[in-house]
């Protein structure tokens, strides 16, 4: 284990609450490692992570006063290749939401088949209550207390909740000037989610979204149900949210119900684009014209075929999941389902196509990225397109192959896949020395 951190690191030690989401994933892999009988020690390997890097760093704010800020990034495992994982802002950032969702970067990039490893950070901020100056200082101050534990060949940031193309402009900007000049032409792939004139990819803004829908359109003609006329709902109106919004509106697709952090609306002519700009003008989807607002639960409940979740983790629970009036739900987010949700999901027949399946498109469009930084060249949108589609695709069969295979659901189907491709590599490469 390295820990390398300019600034004050610790090791974590912190005992997990009895229903942690690094809990519930541990859980996953093994239900997963018994089904494809899996050498235990393997599955041991990759329940821990490799380095787990706090650092406390002090900011100015605009005021000049001194603020002292706590970051997490968590590096699960490399055997694939390079660690890979977004960074968050959000209050509720801890190690072991950092761990989770580091251990899920992992199996995504084994489903859909990425030379990438897995990782996650964060701060634990409320980005609104911070200027955009000193924004950009956290993100810089906070780069430079990870510098060494992050590199574009080592480990490679991307943006996440409430991080987004300009935070990741501020990332590399800051890593390149810390680098020797020599390296700096070849470090911009350093973070991926750039801007696209500062190194960004066409297509990466809405990857996560076009992912899940191609997901969507799959699923919809393995279950005979044409998009053109389907409902859905979705819960977060971010990047994910707003452009799986979008690209199924598109396909015909109708918009009944949405929710963000400021409250939950309703309506039978829910323009996808025009909320955007609404949200975009106002901070917030309530008050949007064509609509009316509704209860948290009353959101839940609403009829549709199809629920997104593209906000938080732990929205469906055993109560929640009982509210639900869909036939699919699609995860956009990072574990929306708490495993009691999964039960009660199962047992009312809805499907799930999970999470570290189901959001991949980011990751797979990240590396694209980072290919045409090392390579130095433009891909156009046709290329990223083509490959997003036929990565996600591919996982997405795989995951049905398994689940059909092994007579299990799409979740534990998803681990199995991601579990059989590491397992092979640890087999083959043994563990040093
Ligand atoms: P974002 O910051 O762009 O959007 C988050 C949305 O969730 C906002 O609309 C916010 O108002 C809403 N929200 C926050 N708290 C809420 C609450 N309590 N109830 C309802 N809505 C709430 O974030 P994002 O990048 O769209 O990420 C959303 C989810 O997708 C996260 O779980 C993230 O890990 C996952 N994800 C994102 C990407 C990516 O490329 N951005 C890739 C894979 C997975």
């Amino acid at each position: 284990m390295t820990v390398q951190a300019t600034e004050i690191a610790t090791l974590a030690v912190e005992r997990e609450a009895p229903h942690s989401l690094t809990d519930a994933c541990i859980a996953q892999i093994r239900r997963a490692a018994r089904i494809c009988d899996a050498d235990p020690s393997i599955v041991d390997v990759l329940e821990h992570t490799t380095s787990e890097i706090t650092v406390h760093f002090p900011v100015r704010r605009d005021d000049g006063t001194i603020t002292m800020l706590t970051g997490h990034r968590i590096q699960h495992n490399s055997v694939l290749g390079p660690y890979k994982g977004g960074i968050r802002f959000h209050p509720g950032v801890n190690l072991d939401e950092i761990r989770a969702l580091a251990i899920w970067m992992t199996w995504k990039s084994a489903i859909v088949d990425i030379p990438f490893g897995g990782a996650k950070g964060g701060i634990c901020i409320d980005p609104a209550a911070f200027s955009r100056p000193e924004l950009e200082r956290i993100t810089r101050r906070f780069t430079f207390a990870l510098n060494g534990n992050i590199g574009p060949d080592y480990d490679i940031p991307a943006p996440d909740v409430n991080t987004n193309a300009q935070v990741m402009a501020w990332i590399a900007d800051t890593y390149l000037s810390l680098a020797s000049p020599l390296d700096r032409n070849n470090s911009l792939h350093v973070v991926t989610g750039k801007p696209l004139e500062s190194g960004g990819i066409v297509g990466r803004d809405k990857a996560t979204g076009q992912g899940v829908v191609h997901c969507i359109q799959r699923w919809a003609e393995d279950h005979g149900l044409p998009l053109r006329g389907a409902t859905f709902t979705v819960q977060g109106f971010g990047n994910v949210g707003s452009w799986s919004s979008r690209l199924l509106h598109e396909l015909g697709a109708e918009l009944l119900a949405a929710e963000d952090a400021t409250g939950a609306i309703c309506g039978s002519c829910i323009q996808p684009e025009e909320l955007l700009a609404h949200t975009r003008r106002t901070g917030g989807i309530v008050d949007y014209p064509r609509s009316r607002a509704i209860s948290h639960e009353q959101f839940l409940a609403t009829p549709a075929d199809i629920f997104i979740p593209a906000a938080l983790e732990n929205q469906i629970t055993s109560e929640t999941a009982e509210l639900l009036n869909v036939r699919l739900v699609a995860e956009g987010a990072n574990g929306p389902t708490t495993p009691d949700g999964d039960r009660v999901l199962e047992a009312r027949g809805i499907d799930v196509i999970p999470d570290i399946l189901c959001n991949a498109g980011g990751v797979i469009v990240s590396y694209f990225e980072w290919l045409q930084n090392k390579s130095h060249e433009a891909w156009t949108l046709e290329r990223v397109e083509e490959g997003l589609r036929s990565r996600i695709l591919g996982g997405y069969d795989r995951v049905v192959a398994a689940g059909r295979s092994h007579q299990v659901d799409a979740r534990t189907a998803a681990y199995v896949v991601g579990l059989n491709r590491l397992a092979k590599v640890y087999e083959q490469r043994g563990i040093f020395p």
